[in-house]
């Protein structure tokens, strides 16, 4: 298999009927960058920058997290890279003490872009960073755990006062930053219409997406019968965001823990998904899959999918196409 697999690194990644399909890579940490060129990604998906944060008892500075960024731009070599602004809260808690403690309900409370906005000047070092590194190549930022429209504008205007910021002190900087919403936050998933003006492009996190559609810590073993990737309340949601942005003629991406597993491939490209993001060991199990889909086909078996009421029928359809 490994051989086999190793000989789709530098192939291109289409369906059976000729659709071409976009691969992306998940990166943590530095490592994963040497594995997204590896397996021949077509970029980064997602970068987390948590690990930044979570490494040290102080925060990272500027010219850290700068060399972090511009590395990993230069490392994938002129590829679009993603880059997630921070991420802290819930299950994350720094030893910088930047995320808050004490919280009743950590996953419900002031996390992601919520804890971002707290600390505008924390986030403006991270804001500098990102546009100083994205003249080294092409460079997107992903916001993570939206709700509304206001967070995407308010992030917006940092990224605009850091730019004249640093265009006063002569810093270089990029033409343009595509600014890119996380679709994880059902309201946001929803109500989807009202940031398509504000967002270039989305990313839908389905790990978060599925924790808060179906009330189901994402960790929790007892949760099983629950949080399952083919809730048809979940597979309604995303297929609604993809249908949306495209229909914007914005692209849209799944990052999620399901985006990389080849059980469920057919069921997103049937779902109209034509961007995966995933970890770079599942890369090539994908493009293998994706090779052997028709997507005319399984398009033409969404409605039937979306109207399934429990995860078993789902799965039941599922089983009768393969
Ligand atoms: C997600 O929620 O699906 C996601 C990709 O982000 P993270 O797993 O980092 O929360
Ligand atoms: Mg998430």
């Amino acid at each position: 298999q490994g051989r086999r697999l190793a000989a789709l690194a530098h192939a291109p990644t289409r369906t059976r009927d000729g659709v071409h399909m976009h691969l992306f890579a998940n990166a943590e940490m530095p490592a994963d960058i040497a594995a997204a060129r590896a397996c021949g990604a077509d970029g980064v998906g997602l970068y987390r920058t948590e690990f930044l944060f979570l490494r040290g008892k102080q925060l990272p500075s500027e010219e850290e997290q700068f060399v972090a960024y511009r590395d990993l731009v230069l490392g994938m070599g002129g590829l679009p890279v993603t880059i997630r602004t921070l991420d802290l809260g819930a299950d994350k808690a720094d030893a910088a003490g930047l995320a808050l403690h004490g919280e009743d309900n950590p996953a419900l409370g002031v996390r992601g872009v919520r804890l971002s906005l707290r600390h505008p000047a924390v986030f403006t070092t991270q804001i500098r960073a990102i546009l100083r590194a994205a003249c080294y190549g092409p460079v997107r930022v992903l916001v993570p755990m939206l709700t509304q429209p206001d967070e995407l504008i308010a992030v917006r205007t940092l990224f605009k006062l850091a730019r004249q910021e640093l265009s006063r002190a002569h810093v270089d900087l990029p033409e343009k930053l595509p600014l890119g919403a996380m679709i994880e936050v059902p309201a946001a998933a929803i109500n989807m219409r009202a940031l398509l003006a504000h967002a270039d492009f989305f990313a839908i996190g389905s790990n978060d997406l599925a924790q808060y559609v179906l009330a189901a810590d994402r960790g929790n073993d007892a949760l099983e019968g629950i949080y399952h990737p083919l809730q048809p309340a979940l597979l309604r949601l995303i297929a609604h965001v993809i249908g949306l942005g495209r229909r914007a003629g914005k692209p849209v991406s799944l990052c999620g823990e399901i985006g990389g597993d080849v059980r469920l491939t057919a069921l997103l490209v049937a779902l109209g998904l034509t961007e995966f993001s995933m970890h770079p060991s599942q890369l090539l199990k994908v493009r293998e899959r994706l090779a052997g889909l028709d997507r005319t086909a399984l398009r033409a078996c969404a409605p039937r999918l979306l109207r399934a009421d429990t995860y078993e029928d789902v799965q039941a359809l599922l089983d009768q196409l393969a």
